[in-house]
């Protein structure tokens, strides 16, 4: 089910259909629930992404290890007072972007959009968008059903594990995921919707899952902030109508290569990147010592 974006396109553009509709449609195909009853699964997904981004911003949340935390409580105090060069609206998502993840570091619940260790970005977009133009619940969750049927397109072409393809895999996907769902949202065509997909994930390839100590905090944290912020430069570019030159479908395909042949040492063991640099070894001995 859905083995290309160009399907999606084509899909809803015979059927007249939203993408958020086709993608609820093949849902229901293949859950035997109603549409009712999915759409209020998401809605609950929804809760807890708008409840993990406030716990993260509300106190500062340290990880278990000790090596990460508190960076969204922080940023988002220092943007009272200050006037951010990433301006009001992109610098609130990258304070949810690290408020998400540092939740996820701190083992509280999130919603993996479409892993943990990528959680941050998707909900960081919507929330932020949401606030500013005052999107209703019920639109934020078509966005969601949109930024799912991305997430489909990408696991039957490629893989959304930093194992498997590197953290252009994880963070890569969920920016293109959020990029794709923001611009249904902000009222684009599937045909924006999908180079919104594509613009962002060609400027994420070849990026390494090197996780110091092998554990999903450093540098995972702030490579949601910058996800967050990628997928916002890929929002107004596509709205004004700009492409990719590369079509959508085969960026992912140039993702999925580029895993083949990243090196297994980065891809999520934690031994090479900045999980090999010196203080990326000592922090590893320090948490493995403590622990
Ligand atoms: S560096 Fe690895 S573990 Fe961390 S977010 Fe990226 S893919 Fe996930």
């Amino acid at each position: 089910m859905f083995a290309s974006l160009q399907e999606l396109i084509k899909e809803s553009e015979k059927t007249g259909k939203s993408l958020a509709e086709l993608v609820i449609a093949a849902e229901v195909s293949t859950s035997g629930l109603s549409a009712e009853a999915i759409r209020a699964k998401m809605l609950e997904r929804l809760r807890t992404m708008q409840y993990s981004a406030q716990q993260g911003l509300d106190k500062p949340i340290k990880s278990i290890s000790g090596i990460s935390g508190g960076s969204a409580h922080k940023f988002w105090h220092w943007l009272d007072g200050n006037k951010p060069v990433t301006g009001s609206l992109l610098s609130k998502a990258l304070a949810r972007a690290l408020a998400v993840n540092e939740v996820n570091a701190g083992m509280g619940c999130i919603v993996a959009t479409p892993t943990a260790g990528s959680a941050g970005i998707l909900p960081a977009t919507l929330i932020t968008l949401q606030e500013a133009y005052e999107f209703s619940d019920d639109e934020v969750v078509d966005a969601l059903f949109v930024a799912s049927g991305i997430g489909m397109v990408v696991v039957n072409r490629a893989n959304v594990s930093g194992a498997m393809g590197g953290c252009q895999a994880e963070t890569g996907s969920a920016a293109a995921m959020a990029a794709g769902a923001s611009v249904a949202l902000m009222g684009g065509n599937p045909r924006q919707v999908t180079h919104a997909v594509g613009i962002t994930l060609k400027n994420m390839l070849g990026l390494v899952c090197d996780p110091v100590a092998g554990l999903v905090e450093v540098p995972c944290v702030k490579r949601n902030a910058a996800g967050a912020a990628q997928c916002f430069v890929a929002i107004d570019l596509a709205l004004a109508g700009i492409e990719s030159i590369i079509p959508p479908d085969e960026v992912i395909d140039a993702m999925a290569n580029i895993g083949r042949v990243m090196h297994k040492d980065l891809k999520e063991t934690g031994l090479g990147g900045l999980a090999a640099t010196p203080t990326g070894k000592s922090l590893a001995a320090k948490v493995w010592r403590d622990s």
